[in-house]
């Protein structure tokens, strides 16, 4: 109030006197040395009054305090103007690496306020991606050296594991000790280009398979996956492909008991599912996944299907195989006991080993070609087997084209099964 009847004097004493001027307190608020009237004139208080000749404005504020502003009249020392500031918020500059990340730890980064250098911060810099899995299981295995023995629950946040993906499961005391504990891998986003044999069975972590895992995703930049890579896997529930496999080793997912779905990237130009068959080329049936449900029909245009492709389909109740078939592979339906009958293609010239051992249930199979004897059947473990139970193949060989029965009860243990079969 005071600094408004001031003006007002001011004002009043300017129209008295017959010329205008800038009035003191209505300065610019441009800062150091504004207005630069030079002009004086009375105030009411009878001294001698001029347009403020301000200096600098001064805060009292910090980066994280709100302040005061305050300036000078240079003029006169006695005339202070003041305005309240906000926290100024620091000002830092750009982040400096201070370690540099590796495969194996995490790297680190500082920047440093311009106003005030003890005010610093840091930063995690992401490890960076994994080039290979050995490599992986190395970071692993150093993940866990400071807890107990007790098994405890953890998610492995591998961040920038060449981008998203991450570690998740119940880890016990020493992670390669305890494969097993594993639940959920997601490698997508890395970078390594091949699954080494056995990585999940022996190579990676230890003698014992992971069989806690439930779920794999394999990266897109995965190339291969090994031999017997997943053998044993027995929880492994879920594996997705990504776009750039193109070669999948023998029995990679063998005993994988549980796999309910196999997922491939749409973009792969080698593999994909269809009727839930993995199919290598459109032409060859490589594993159809152990849980699959009910009747499966084999896409036309197969023409063969692989060693152990069914093997352990153990609810898998009937199967029709397109007429584009020229081959069974050993073991292909070996423990699919509740098939019940099946249709031998006449275009199919060759059934490997134990192709449909342990085939409790299938009491008829029929069949619309020949084959010949050295091709009923083929070597495994050194010895030449027949693809059936019982004397099927002698039946067969002697009575050619058309539908074999048996109703040999099967024993206990099933095993044992011998069954005769007869032409209908
Ligand atoms: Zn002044
Ligand atoms: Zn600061």
């Amino acid at each position: 109030m005071k600094k408004i009847f001031k003006v007002i004097g001011i004002i009043a004493l300017a129209a008295v006197i017959g010329f205008s001027m800038t009035a003191c307190g209505e300065d610019d608020d441009s800062g150091g040395g504004g207005g630069g009237s030079t002009t004086t004139t009375t105030d009411g208080s009878g001294t001698t009054a001029h347009v403020h000749d301000w200096g600098d404005w001064t805060t009292t504020a910090t980066c994280t305090e709100a302040g005061v502003e305050t300036r000078t009249c240079k003029l006169d020392a006695t005339h202070i103007d003041t305005r309240p500031v906000a926290a100024l918020g620091h000002d830092y500059a750009n982040w400096t690496q201070t370690t540099a990340p590796t495969e194996f730890a995490d790297g680190e980064e500082t920047e440093t306020c311009s106003r005030d250098a003890t005010h610093t911060e840091t930063r995690t810099i992401p490890r960076l991606p994994f080039t290979t899995v050995a490599n992986m299981g190395t970071w692993l295995a150093a993940q866990d050296e400071n807890t107990a023995v007790t098994a405890y629950a953890v998610k492995l946040n591998v961040s920038d594991f060449g981008g998203g993906a991450s570690v998740s499961g119940s880890v016990g005391a020493t992670l390669l000790d305890n494969p097993t504990k594993f639940v959920s891998i997601d490698l997508s986003g890395s970078t390594f280009t091949a699954i080494p044999d056995q990585a999940f069975n022996a190579g990676m972590f230890s003698s014992t398979a992971c069989a806690a895992l439930t779920e794999i995703i394999i990266p897109d930049s995965v190339i291969s996956i090994g031999n017997l890579a997943f053998n044993g896997c027995t929880n492994l529930t879920c594996v997705t492909l990504g776009s750039g496999v193109s070669s999948i080793g023998y029995s990679a997912f063998i005993s994988c008991f549980d796999l309910a779905s196999i997922t491939v990237s749409p973009a792969n130009t080698v593999y994909k599912v269809q009727n839930n068959c993995l199919l290598y080329n459109a032409t060859t049936v490589v594993l159809v996944p152990s849980r699959v449900e009910g009747a499966i029909t084999i896409p036309d245009g197969v023409t063969s299907i692989e060693m152990s492709a069914f093997l352990s389909c153990t609810r898998l109740t009937g199967v029709t195989i397109p007429d584009t078939v020229t081959s069974i592979g050993a073991q292909a339906f070996s423990g699919c006991y509740r098939l019940t009958s099946i249709d031998i293609p006449a275009n199919v010239i060759a059934i490997g080993a134990n192709a449909f051992n342990s085939c409790t249930g299938l009491t008829s199979i029929t069949f619309k070609g020949m084959i010949a004897e050295t091709d009923l059947g083929s070597e495994l473990g050194g010895r030449f087997l027949s693809p059936f139970k019982g004397d099927l193949s002698e039946k067969y060989l002697a009575g050619g084209i058309g539908t074999y029965t048996t109703t040999t009860p099967v024993p206990e243990p099933a095993n044992t099964w011998n069954p005769v079969w007869t032409k209908n």
